[in-house]
């Protein structure tokens, strides 16, 4: 969700100089090299999470896609050309005006120096509230300072200048009218480009979600809307997961065909290795970890039916989409190479904008499916299996690298009593708001498992024991202030921890399982408390 200004100028400069080229001399060639450009800078600009921009480019794509309808290079008419050329203009304009604004603001990645332990974490977002009545949106703000997430009040736009662009705005709906809200969103979208616009407290119906989205909000939510959801939101787009780029294995005999494939691949930012001979695709596969593989369909000495057919014969690349080229049309060929495992049947020549959309959608299946196996489906954390596959690896490079590595489990106190009080749904709330709040306060570089119903294991890299347990005693005493509301009130819940730090000859078992007789013992000595096993 962030990127550096040259690289947005880079960016935006490359699809301008398409423009140019297409504009000075309009031909169908220039054309799709323009519509990829537009439709890979539309993908950047919401990958990159700046929204404003990319509802511009969004629109602009639109337009361009939908000449290929109707237009197939004899004459674009005039005023096509015109029309694009100044929306072409005012999208650049804005870009230079975001960039001039932003220079060393926004879009860099600000690291917290608060906590040296935490020297990668989230990035503090610059996160705005503006409503006419702040406090009655003092609990949302005092829960999300427990994420560390702060915000901050601020008049209505239009009543001053602000130096910095919000990441986030909140926008409260209450006691306005529809229209008078769009108006005020749509100032704030024309004001800040990059940031995501929330609105809060709208009424239910239709109309006001739709002119609330058309006016520029990127999510809306109505008054009947749960804090817990609103927070989950929040928390979310805090949240510094960032998505791996995309990578495709291209496996096709002819270099100039891979090339014009891999340059398609490189405008849309997916990152691709290409092979000529098939037999190596089983080493490829093992070696580059792709998330898709485009397959031509005719090569020397085998077909790429064949080629999938052996790919398929492997467990681990048994649900890698295939997705075929082929010049051919026959449809008896389609048909059978779709039956035999493959995904998708492309005819050459292809459309690169069609390339890259059928890719990226392939690929985020397969990640999803991916995501589905490895991560918890309540809390988005690791699930108990690959939380251990992950411990084996870190302890292997603690081993490798000389490097210190804690392991801590950790479970909510007395929790059969929240459920039993409140019900089910509330305790999962609760597992949640724990999740959140580990993801949101360890590094990248820590690993937070769900390993039971409400009980986490978290391995800490390059931490000693005590240092580990300051750390999860921090975080456990703000999990203690996090207010749990259900029916109009609320209540708190605290958990207990053990630490164990790794030393020689300590397996994944053996480590998981002193950490756990810590934590027994934390909880045999009063709850609420984190306790720590030193190396003896
Ligand atoms: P202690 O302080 O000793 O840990 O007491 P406790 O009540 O928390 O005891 P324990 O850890 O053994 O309780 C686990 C309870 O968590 C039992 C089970 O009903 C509940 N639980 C497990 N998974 C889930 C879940 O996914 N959602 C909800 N709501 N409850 C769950
Ligand atoms: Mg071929
Ligand atoms: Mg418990
Ligand atoms: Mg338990």
């Amino acid at each position: 969700m962030s990127c550096s200004p040259e690289e947005l100028k880079r960016k935006s400069d490359d699809f301008s100089v398409k423009w140019k080229l297409f504009a000075g001399h309009p031909n169908f060639d220039d054309f799709v090299e323009f519509a990829v450009a537009a439709s890979s800078l539309t993908e950047f600009l919401n990958t990159r999470g700046l929204s404003g921009l990319h509802q511009s480019a969004h629109a602009l794509e639109q337009k361009v896609l939908s000449l290929f309808d109707g237009w197939s290079g004899l004459d674009m008419p005039d005023f096509t050309l015109a029309e694009l050329n100044t929306l072409v203009g005012e999208f650049a304009a804005r870009v230079l005006t975001f960039i001039q604004g932003n220079s060393s603001n926004v879009v860099e990645r600000r690291v917290q120096t608060d906590h040296p332990l935490l020297a990668d974490l989230t990035p503090s977002k610059n996160i705005w509230l503006v409503t006419p009545a702040p406090h009655t949106w003092s609990d949302l703000v005092t829960q999300l300072g427990y994420f560390k997430i702060k915000v901050a009040m601020s008049p209505l736009p239009g009543e001053q200048s602000v130096a910095s662009e919000p990441a986030i705005v909140l926008v409260d709906a209450n006691g306005m009218e529809n229209a008078a809200f769009g108006a005020v969103v749509r100032t704030l979208r024309g004001r800040f480009s990059a940031s995501t616009i929330i609105g809060l407290h709208l009424g239910g119906e239709f109309e006001s979600f739709n002119l609330a989205l058309g006016a520029g909000c990127d999510y809306c939510f109505d008054v009947a809307t749960p804090l817990s959801a609103i927070m989950a939101r929040i928390v979310k787009l805090c949240d510094n997961d960032e998505e791996p780029a995309y990578r495709v294995l291209v496996v096709e005999d002819s270099k100039t065909a891979s090339a014009v494939i891999q340059r398609t691949l490189s405008e849309c930012g997916i990152e691709s290795l290409a092979i000529a001979r098939p037999q190596e695709v089983l080493t490829s596969l093992v070696k580059f970890q792709p998330d898709l593989v485009l397959m031509d369909m005719y090569m020397p000495g085998c077909t790429g039916v064949e080629v999938t057919r052996v790919i398929r014969q492997h467990a681990e690349f048994l649900s890698v989409p295939v997705v075929y080229l082929s010049a051919d049309t026959n449809v008896a060929l389609q048909v059978d190479a779709l039956r035999l495992g493959g995904d998708h049947f492309l005819t050459k020549p292809f459309n690169p904008v069609i390339l890259n959309a059928v890719v990226k959608s392939k690929i985020d299946r397969y990640r999803s499916l991916r995501r589905s196996m490895f991560l918890d489906s309540l809390t988005g954390l690791y699930n108990h299996i690959s939380s251990k596959q992950r411990l084996d690896v870190a302890i292997s490079s603690a081993v490798a690298d000389g490097t210190p590595l804690c392991v801590a489990m950790l479970d909510i106190d007395h929790f059969k009593k929240v459920n039993d009080s409140y019900g089910h749904p509330v305790g999962d709330q609760v597992i949640r708001s724990i999740a959140w709040l580990l993801k949101q306060r360890l590094r990248k570089t820590d690993t937070v498992g769900r390993y039971g119903g409400e009980e986490f294991l978290v391995i800490l890299p390059g931490m000693h024991a005590e240092q580990a347990r300051q750390l999860l005693d921090a975080i456990r005493v703000d999990f203690g202030q996090i207010r749990h509301s259900v029916n109009g009130n609320s209540f708190a819940c605290t958990f207990s921890g053990g630490v164990c730090e790794w030393s020689a000859g300590l397996g994944a078992e053996a480590l998981i399982k002193h950490a756990d007789e810590v934590l027994y013992q934390s909880k045999h000595a009063g709850r609420n408390q984190v306790g720590v096993l030193t190396p003896s």
